[in-house]
């Protein structure tokens, strides 16, 4: 059983409405006084609170604060726990210490199991939602797989709300016998790449124009709100009436955009998905290659280039890819592109020719094969070769030409030896193999 999360828009009625801004607020109080538990008993007594110590307080807390009752007792342990997470981050050393919320920044509570609240729909279509002390709330939204709801977030987010339910399911989807590779375009035009992915099969998927439309009304919107007062806590400066409306209205083309861009997104994925059960990217160093530019020249080169890459959101193309394919009982195998070196191998025969950005197509080196390609495509054919397992035989000297993929069978064999794979690339590393005949 796998769990999915959905999230659908619920309707609350005003009174509703300011019952659920009423206890996010208090939600929030509790966390800011959690947190402030923990502070205070560690700075002043050199006492360690732990989530279970302030569990067990709750409910003397509760007699001393009537109105959090109805809230539900899971909901508290729940926000609770929201605390002892970012403590449990910071003592690892992945952030920084908690800080105090402001309300408006806090989005909203959890149910953490089915006890409070119980919804009805029809098989993951629409429905209501029913939250005990607060009623009977219009749902709307659709499920892929419906399945047995575990856990209810109910958040609001500009001034809309939305209940996200995890559901335990089965998720099953049809895939088709064929296998692709594909490649980020890192074409330079002047800033920054052309945000395009080429496919072994030569076609080119890149940004849809509406989604271009909408990032240029983004930055229109941010022109107009670089013209406003700016609100600055420490001088007291609060922002104006034009400000807040200039930032609301940057605020929803830029939600706009990432709706538009997700779904653009899971509709290439699915539709490849749905036609190749084998698809081949390449490894991504986000983290290096958003890196920012130190100094120098390249700097303003360097944040073009990171907004782009951010912007394509490659990241998640490769996290879809991979959930998308295990329920089609696919694969999704991803390259080391420092290792394979994909847009300078030759998918024919295996050789490496040096090439520059500039270079756009592939003029392969060794004088017997000549191989002549469009960059990408290459390097897109490359990625699938060794995804199939080809690229290692081929090196061993086995001549077998690059058909279509085996069967999932052979392909679930060359998944266990991938990581062999990997070493066997390691050697071709050794220059005595790079030599030409
Ligand atoms: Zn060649």
């Amino acid at each position: 059983m796998l769990t999915r999360r959905i999230t659908y828009r619920i309707y609350p009625s005003a009174t509703q409405a300011a019952k659920l801004y009423l206890w996010k607020r208090m939600h929030c109080n509790l966390y800011n006084a959690a947190l402030a538990n923990r502070i205070t008993q560690y700075k002043k007594f050199g006492k360690s609170v732990n989530y279970f110590k302030q569990q067990n307080s709750l409910p003397a807390f509760k007699t001393v604060w009537p109105e959090y009752v109805e809230l539900g007792s899971q909901a508290l342990q729940a926000t609770l726990k929201r605390v002892d997470f970012a403590f449990e981050r910071f003592f690892k050393g992945l952030g920084g210490c908690p800080r105090f919320k402001a309300s408006r920044r806090y989005s909203g509570f959890t149910y953490p199991a089915s006890v409070g609240w119980k919804c009805v729909t029809d098989a993951g279509l629409n429905g209501h939602l029913t939250i005990s002390n607060l009623g009977k709330i219009q749902m709307r939204g659709q499920a892929r797989t419906w399945g047995d709801p575990t856990t209810l977030t109910v958040f609001v987010r500009a001034g809309k709300w939305f209940a996200s339910i995890t559901v335990k399911c089965n998720p099953t989807r049809a895939t088709g016998e064929g296998a692709v590779g594909g490649v980020r375009d890192r074409t330079p035009i002047d800033l920054g790449c052309k945000e395009a992915v080429t496919l072994s099969t030569g076609e080119q998927i890149s940004k849809p124009d509406f989604i271009k439309a909408g990032e240029l009304k983004v930055k229109v919107a941010s022109r107009q709100l670089r013209r406003k007062r700016v609100p600055n806590r420490n001088k007291k400066i609060k922002a104006s009436r034009k400000g807040k409306k200039a930032r609301a209205i940057v605020s929803r083309h830029q939600r706009k955009v990432t709706r538009q861009r997700d779904n653009w997104l899971h509709q290439t994925t699915s539709n490849i998905v749905s036609s190749n059960s084998l698809v081949a990217g390449e490894q991504l160093n986000v983290k290096g290659m958003t890196a920012r530019a130190k100094k120098g020249k390249r700097k303003k080169q360097k944040a073009g280039l990171n907004r782009s890459i951010l912007s394509v959101g490659f990241a998640k193309i490769s996290k879809m890819f991979e959930y998308k394919l295990a329920e089609g009982g696919g694969f999704y195998v991803e390259s080391s592109t420092r290792q394979l070196k994909p847009s300078q191998r030759c998918a024919k025969c295996w050789e490496l020719t040096p090439k520059t950005l500039k270079d756009r197509v592939h003029v392969c080196s060794n004088s017997k094969c000549g191989h002549v390609e469009d960059r990408d495509i290459n390097a897109a054919q490359v990625n699938l070769i060794w995804a199939q397992g080809l690229g290692t035989s081929l090196l061993d000297g086995d001549g077998s030409s690059s058909t279509a993929c085996g069967s999932m069978k052979q392909l679930a064999q060359m998944k266990r030896q991938k990581s062999q794979a990997v070493e066997g690339l390691g050697d071709l590393e050794t220059p005595s193999l790079y030599r030409v005949g």
